[in-house]
C-alpha cells in the first residue's frame, strides 16, 4: 500500500476485535512504525490479523523524548501510526500533544476513523443526538466533581461521560443531585460478551447502583438534555426555596439548586430567594 508520509491516528476496537476497519488494518500493516499506548494490547489486534509491525510505546506519561523520536521519524519521511488500547486515540487517551507537535512541525496528520465508546453509547442510549457534549471522566474527588457537574448543568445538549465501575455509584448520585432527575443510560461493556444498556432516569440509576457490588467492566454514562419543564409558579419556587434554606444552604446555593430542579431562570429564583430569606427572617422582637 503506497502510503504518504505522516502521522496516522488509527482507531481500534473497543472490545470486539472484528470492529476494525479494512483501512485501519491496511495502515497498520504498511506504516514504518506503530506507536501504541500499551504494546501488549495492540499486539493482540495485530496478531489476530497476521500483521507484523515495528511497535513502540506512546502512553500518557511519554515524555518529550518519545515525541522527539516520532517527530524525527516523520521528518525523515516515515509513515507513523498511533493507536490506543481501545477506540479512538486522543479521546480520553494519549495523543493530543503529539498531534499538536506534528502539526506545528508541518507534518500531515491523517485520521483513520473507527470505533469510539462515546459514539457507540450515544447510538444505543435512545437519547437526543442532535447536540451532545462529551465531558470525559468526572473528577474523582467529591468537591471537584460537584464543581464539574455544575458547569454542565445548563448545557442544552445530551451529555456523554466515561466512568469506571468502582466510581459509578458516587458519580451517578452526584449527577442526580447536580443535574436533576433527567433520563439517562448506562452503557457497559459495549461490543463485548456482557454488553448491557440500562435506561432509566438519573435518580433510578443512582439508586440501582447504590449499595451493591460495583459493576464490572467499562462504562459510558449518557444523560439527556435538561427537559422543557412547565413554568414553575412563584408559590412552588418559594416553597422549594424555603425547604432548601431550612437545611442551612446559602441564598446563592439554594437559588442554584431550585433553579436547576424546577428548570426556572436562575436570576429570577435568586431574587425570590432573597425575598424569602427577608420575609422569613426573625423580626427584632423575636
Ligand atoms: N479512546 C477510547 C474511546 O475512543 O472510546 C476511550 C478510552 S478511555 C481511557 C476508557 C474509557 O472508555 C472507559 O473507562 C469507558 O468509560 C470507555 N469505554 C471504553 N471501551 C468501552 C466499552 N467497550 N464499553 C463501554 N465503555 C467503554
Amino acid at each position: 500500500m503506497g502510503l504518504e508520509a505522516g502521522l496516522y491516528v488509527v482507531s481500534t476496537p473497543i472490545g470486539n476485535l472484528r470492529d476494525v476497519t479494512l483501512r485501519a488494518l491496511d495502515v497498520l500493516a504498511s506504516v514504518d512504525r506503530v506507536y501504541a499506548e500499551d504494546t501488549r494490547v495492540t499486539i493482540r489486534l495485530l496478531n489476530a490479523y497476521g500483521i507484523k509491525a515495528r511497535l513502540s510505546a506512546y502512553h500518557e506519561h511519554s515524555d518529550e523524548a518519545v515525541r522527539t523520536e516520532i517527530l524525527a521519524a516523520l521528518g525523515r519521511g516515515e509513515r507513523v501510526a498511533l493507536a490506543s488500547d481501545a477506540g479512538t486515540p486522543l479521546i480520553s487517551d494519549p495523543g493530543y500533544k503529539l498531534v499538536r507537535a506534528a502539526i506545528a512541525a508541518g507534518h500531515r496528520v491523517i485520521p483513520i476513523p473507527g470505533p469510539s465508546a462515546a459514539l457507540a453509547a450515544l447510538a444505543a442510549a435512545g437519547l437526543p443526538t442532535d447536540q451532545f457534549l462529551f465531558a470525559g471522566f468526572a473528577p474523582a474527588k467529591a468537591a471537584a466533581r460537584a464543581r464539574f457537574i455544575e458547569t454542565l448543568a445548563d448545557v442544552d445538549a445530551t451529555l456523554v461521560l466515561y466512568e469506571t465501575g468502582p466510581r459509578l455509584a458516587d458519580t451517578l448520585a452526584a449527577l442526580a443531585a447536580g443535574l436533576g432527575d433527567r433520563p439517562a443510560a448506562i452503557a457497559r461493556e459495549l461490543t463485548k460478551l456482557y454488553e448491557e444498556v440500562r435506561r432509566d432516569r438519573l435518580a433510578g440509576l443512582a439508586q440501582a447502583y447504590a449499595n451493591v457490588e460495583p459493576p464490572k467492566g467499562e462504562i459510558v454514562i449518557v444523560i439527556g438534555p435538561p427537559e422543557a419543564r412547565a413554568e414553575a409558579s412563584e408559590t412552588a419556587i418559594d416553597a422549594a426555596l424555603r425547604e432548601v434554606l431550612r437545611s442551612g444552604a446559602s441564598v446563592k446555593d439554594a437559588a442554584a439548586a431550585v433553579a436547576r430542579a424546577l428548570g426556572a431562570p436562575r436570576q429570577a429564583v435568586y431574587a425570590r430567594a432573597l425575598a424569602v430569606r427577608r420575609s422569613d427572617a426573625p423580626g427584632p422582637d423575636e
